[in-house]
């Protein structure tokens, strides 16, 4: 028996331990090829395999409709926050960012770079515990896109409805809740995420983007950072994150057998409910810092009445085996990630933690 540690990591994450040993006992001889899956060529026959299993399975869960294209790329999220801009942000135009975080101040700052930006709303002032409503957003009929970030990672809320933009096209950063729930892909132009939460390893970035959107692409603009290349080439124009895609896809294969994303996101909300029931029953021991309604399912982050009990908390923690719990190294506080790997039985034995300690110091 492996010891596995209780991992609340915020991402890289969890893997699901099934994934981890298939990919074990494949490593050495990939289905008798004789060697591993990243010793192949990207161009072989058995790659190709998975690489479009991968695609295909992603397909399926997400219900994505045949006029989008699924690429796999590198750079991370972060990467795209270039990307987008310098694809779809024309010089008549402006885009749109609803800022609810740190990952969309850094979306806005480099689109900022490349073109005209402004808020449509932003939560700042709330110290980020909300998502704004959507009658709130401010944005115009002629915009290039409204950007928004569907799950907020460090400061633990989640957008639960989407708003629906008409003509503007919406693009979702969806990095730490992809997959997390069914979404209806058909209200975005275009949706990405890094790869280190819900689906695999870091080094694989999933866009999701409707076709007549990206024939609307700037083409004056380096090869590699266009979609169109990648979409022409099936997202091998260059050598792709092999063993990145192969364990995507083998979580992909995960999510489809656990019986998909309902399943899942039912899954997921006990996980949550199991932590913020305890927050919101502890008499204000333990402080949830998301507004309720746009708490995340993802995230759940919180902070201890007193820096000290905090700081007593997360060493406690620690010593007990919880990894990953210190919250956002920008914000400080308590962030328990319980992405779609991490077992329910992480999430009771947290709980259980959590309520020990508020007996013993409260
Ligand atoms: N967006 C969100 C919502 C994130 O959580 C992160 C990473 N934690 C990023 C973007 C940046 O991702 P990457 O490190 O893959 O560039």
């Amino acid at each position: 028996q492996v010891n596995r540690a209780y991992n609340f990591n915020a991402g890289p994450s969890a893997l699901p331990l099934s994934v981890l040993e298939k990919a074990q006992e494949e490593l050495l001889d990939f289905r008798r090829t004789g060697m591993s899956v990243m010793e192949l060529s990207h161009r072989s026959k058995a790659y190709e395999e998975v690489h479009n299993h991968a695609i295909d399975s992603l397909r399926e869960l997400l219900s994505i409709p045949d006029d989008y294209k699924v690429l796999f790329l590198q750079g991370g999220a972060s990467l795209q926050f270039s990307m987008i801009p310098m694809n779809f942000l024309q010089a008549e135009k402006k885009a749109a960012y609803v800022m609810t975080g740190s990952w969309s101040e850094k979306a806005f700052s480099e689109a900022k770079l490349l073109g005209e930006v402004y808020y449509a709303a932003s939560t700042k002032d709330g110290n980020y515990r909300s998502i704004p409503k959507l009658k709130e957003l401010q944005y115009h009929t002629d915009d290039a896109y409204l950007h928004i970030t569907s799950n907020n990672t460090i400061y633990g809320t989640q957008w639960k409805e989407f708003p629906n933009t008409g003509g503007v096209p919406l693009i979702a950063d969806m990095s730490s809740d992809i997959l997390s729930k069914p979404i209806d892909v058909n209200n975005f132009a275009l949706i990405y995420a890094g790869a280190q939460k819900n689906l695999g390893p870091s080094g694989v970035t999933v866009v999701i983007i409707r076709k007549d959107f990206l024939e609307q692409a700037n083409t004056q603009i380096p090869t590699m950072l266009k979609y169109s290349t990648h979409a022409k080439n099936n997202s091998l124009y260059n050598t792709p994150p092999t063993f990145g895609i192969y364990m995507l896809s083998e979580v992909l294969n995960w999510a489809k057998e656990l019986g998909g994303l309902d399943v899942i996101a039912d899954l997921n909300e006990k996980k949550a409910k199991l932590i913020y029931d305890v927050i919101d029953t502890s008499n204000g021991f333990y402080l949830g810092h998301a507004e309720q309604d746009y708490r995340s399912l993802m995230n759940i982050t919180f902070n201890l009445k007193t820096p000290e009990l905090e700081k007593s908390f997360l060493e406690k923690a620690k010593q007990e085996g919880f990894i990953g719990v210190n919250g956002h190294r920008s914000i400080g506080g308590c962030r328990v990630s319980a992405y779609n790997a991490v077992p329910i039985k992480g999430c009771q034995a947290f709980r259980e933690f959590m309520i020990q300690f508020q007996k013993e110091n409260y």
